[in-house]
């Protein structure tokens, strides 16, 4: 059994630079030597090279480079939060093959939470020491652009402690085009009620042919980088996304990662990013396998490789199960996201109408130490807590 880690952390723990975590003599694949050299070097690695990355069976050298990487920015340190979601609504405009969330109002299993509910639910966070809220939906056709408005506001008034981390790309989009205001005007808008930061959903795969087979009628990849631009410029920090393992192929996932790194050359504020394993349990897409294990850690260590300006890589439990999650402790993540509780966008095996999902803080600084990981709980913003109990405040850097 690996030594157990927990001791108090200490600025970044990642005293070295890449290079000190790369073991040239161990790789068994020629391809990956020019690859270990780049990282090495701090060299952003080109198509080729994330093909190259997918192509090999050398899975313990595409491990160890990731985590050269990964080491080098966070050392041994791995955060998780503690977060609740809320998902105010399933109704849906939109019907993407992918999604077993969305339903039309009337529909089976459709709800939509109002301002009451998401206020109780925050406050049972915020009571037991949750310093964020993420809250994403549907597309709702009617809500107008005042109820987001009202929400976030009344949620700020009486729960100024937690963070607001709300709204996709997409329902950004949504709610320019319901208010007949710009994106930026949304924006400012949204941040003046509240808005902490945006989370990266929404994004899938940056590729016309799987947008126009699995999600017609969502933004492009265009729209969802503007908004990202835009959120970026006004100061407000993001995430980012890859839905992974349906239609696409792996040379349009190298490309979704390249652009990714593009716009953060363009407009920095991405702080994490996060590959979603595609779940196709109750799906338009369930007849696809849907991702195995081997394509889950590869897919984790790839984005760390590529995305070589972001300063984060997560894997959430949720999708790729704290299983492995662990496991990918050693191949480039260093974020394991957070308690979470209540999830209603999807289930691994099946929710039965029950999203209940959660982790608690102990097993989460469990799997993080059996890893020989020192956990590390952060805040939205990556700032270190301090806590007792349910108070806590973040680390002056
Ligand atoms: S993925 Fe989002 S936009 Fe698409 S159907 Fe589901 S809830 Fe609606």
């Amino acid at each position: 059994m690996p030594e157990l880690l927990d001791s108090p952390i200490t600025g970044s723990q990642a005293s070295h630079g890449v290079q000190a975590f790369i073991i040239p003599g161990s790789i068994t694949d020629p391809a990956l030597h020019s690859i270990a050299e780049k990282v090495a070097a701090g060299t952003p690695l080109d198509f080729d090279d994330g093909m190259a990355l997918w192509n090999t069976r050398d899975i313990f050298s595409l491990g160890m480079l990731a985590n050269a990487m990964r080491q080098a920015r966070h050392g041994k340190v791995a955060y998780y939060n503690i977060n609740r979601h809320i998902n105010y609504s399933n109704i849906c405009a939109l019907s993407c093959k992918f999604c077993e969330f969305h339903r039309k109002r009337g529909e089976h299993g459709a709800y939509e939470y109002n301002l009451e509910d998401i206020y109780r639910i925050a406050g049972e966070a915020a009571a037991a020491g949750a310093t964020e809220v993420h809250i994403v939906g549907g597309l709702h056709p009617w809500l107008p652009f005042s109820w987001y408005i009202e929400m976030l506001s009344g949620l700020r008034q009486r729960y100024p402690q937690l963070h607001l981390k709300c709204f996709t790309a997409i329902e950004i989009d949504h709610l320019a085009r319901l208010s007949k205001l710009s994106v930026r005007e949304v924006l400012v808008a949204l941040r003046e009620a509240g808005l902490g930061s945006m989370p990266g959903g929404g994004a899938e795969v940056f590729d016309d042919r799987v947008h126009d087979e699995v999600f017609k009628g969502k933004l492009r990849s265009d729209g969802w980088m503007q908004v990202h631009k835009i959120a970026h410029e006004l100061g407000i920090a993001t995430n980012a996304t890859i839905l992974y393992g349906h239609v696409e192929t792996r040379a349009e996932r190298v490309r979704h990662l390249i652009k990714l790194r593009e716009l953060q050359d363009e407009a920095p504020g991405f702080q994490t990013i996060i590959p979603l394993s595609f779940i196709p349990d109750g799906s338009e897409l369930g007849h696809l396998p849907g991702p195995t294990g081997l394509e889950d850690l590869k897919m984790l260590a790839i984005s760390r490789l590529m995305l070589n300006n972001f300063a984060h890589v997560k894997a959430f439990w949720i999708m790729q199960t704290m299983k492995l999650s662990q496991v990918s402790l050693d191949f480039g993540v260093d974020d394991l996201d957070g308690t979470v509780v209540w999830y209603d966008i999807t289930k691994r095996e099946g929710g039965a109408g029950n999203k209940h999902q959660e982790q608690t803080v102990q097993d989460i600084r469990r799997v993080i130490m059996e890893a020989g990981y020192i956990p590390a709980e952060r805040d939205t913003l990556y700032r270190r807590v301090i806590r007792n109990g349910a108070e806590w405040s973040v680390e002056n850097t």
